[in-house]
């Protein structure tokens, strides 16, 4: 595996492994690896030929109150689990090489759906997230992407990129990674205390019980809001950011659900925030 940390040299690596006819496969990262982040490599490593991952802890996507400073990292474990994932390149670039400019005057913009759930919570959070993407996925040229469901509104806004500003790259998405007793993987769990670790069950019970009304024949969405909004107020601990049903494909908010739903939860557990998400149908 090689390391780099400069845009050029990655840009030419990508472009020698499509010279010899192999197959380029991107899997983006804030690093911090967990079994979330690594389903999504061994994904990328069973169909590609050559494999890139990139650990970006991405400044424009954090607003001035959240967590940047103290986002949990490990740079020489990260690498180590990408070499015994038979990565083949390993993309950690500096400040200055993500951003020439700083702060960026181009941006890329997130449309409406950028400003709702967790654009809501984390104003100019999807336009950080938007903009690095588009950034790497220039530099990397992969035919695959891959991302996690666990991130579902991100993932809905890559997929629109791609198709509006027409990158040609596939977009793989990947199933949500949990704990045996439910809870999402994340690298903010890393933040909980026993107490809080025990309390962030209830997203994991919102969501569950969500799951149980639409397998009962619910469609109706404010009943399921309701019941994972309760989920959530019955735990001391958990202060809702918010609970919702949307449509799968559109990301709007019916009142009644004709097709594939997705069922989304947020909360903070403290000073940590975690999100979490089932599909329903
Ligand atoms: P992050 O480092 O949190 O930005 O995540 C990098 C990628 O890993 C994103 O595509 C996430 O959606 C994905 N990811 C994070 N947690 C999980 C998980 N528990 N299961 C599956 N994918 C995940």
């Amino acid at each position: 595996m090689e390391t780099v940390t400069a845009a050029a040299t990655l840009h030419e690596g990508c472009e020698a492994a499509r010279a010899r006819a192999a197959s380029v496969a991107f899997v983006p990262t804030m690093g911090y690896f967990h079994e979330g982040h690594l389903s999504l490599v061994r994904r990328a490593r069973a169909e590609h030929d050559f494999v890139v991952v990139s650990v970006f802890v991405n400044p424009l996507q954090f607003g001035p109150s959240e967590d940047l400073e103290r986002y949990p990292r490990d740079a020489e474990r990260d690498a180590r689990l990408a070499e015994e994932e038979k990565v083949d390149l390993l993309f950690v670039p500096t400040m200055e090489e993500m951003y020439p400019v700083w702060p960026p005057r181009i941006t890329v913009d997130p449309g409406p759906l950028g400003a709702l759930f967790e654009g809501a919570s984390r104003p100019g959070y999807f336009r950080g997230v938007l903009t690095v993407v588009a950034r790497l996925f220039d530099l990397v040229g992969p035919s695959s992407a891959y991302f996690g469901e666990k991130d579902a509104q991100q993932l809905f806004l890559i997929r629109e990129m791609v198709r509006e500003l027409a990158f040609p790259v596939g977009i793989v998405a990947c199933p949500t990674v949990r704990e045996e007793d439910g809870l999402a993987m994340s690298s903010r769990n890393a933040y909980l205390d026993p107490e809080r670790r025990r309390a962030a069950l209830c997203l994991h019970s919102a969501l569950s019980a969500a799951e149980e009304m639409y397998a009962a024949g619910e469609r109706r969405t404010k009943p399921i809001r309701e019941e994972m909004a309760r989920r959530v107020a019955s735990e001391p601990l958990a202060t809702i950011d918010y609970a919702t049903v949307v449509d799968e494909t559109s990301f709007d908010e019916p009142d009644t659900l004709g097709g594939p739903g997705r069922a989304l939860v947020a909360a903070r557990l403290g000073s940590t925030r975690l999100i979490d998400n089932v599909r329903l149908g």
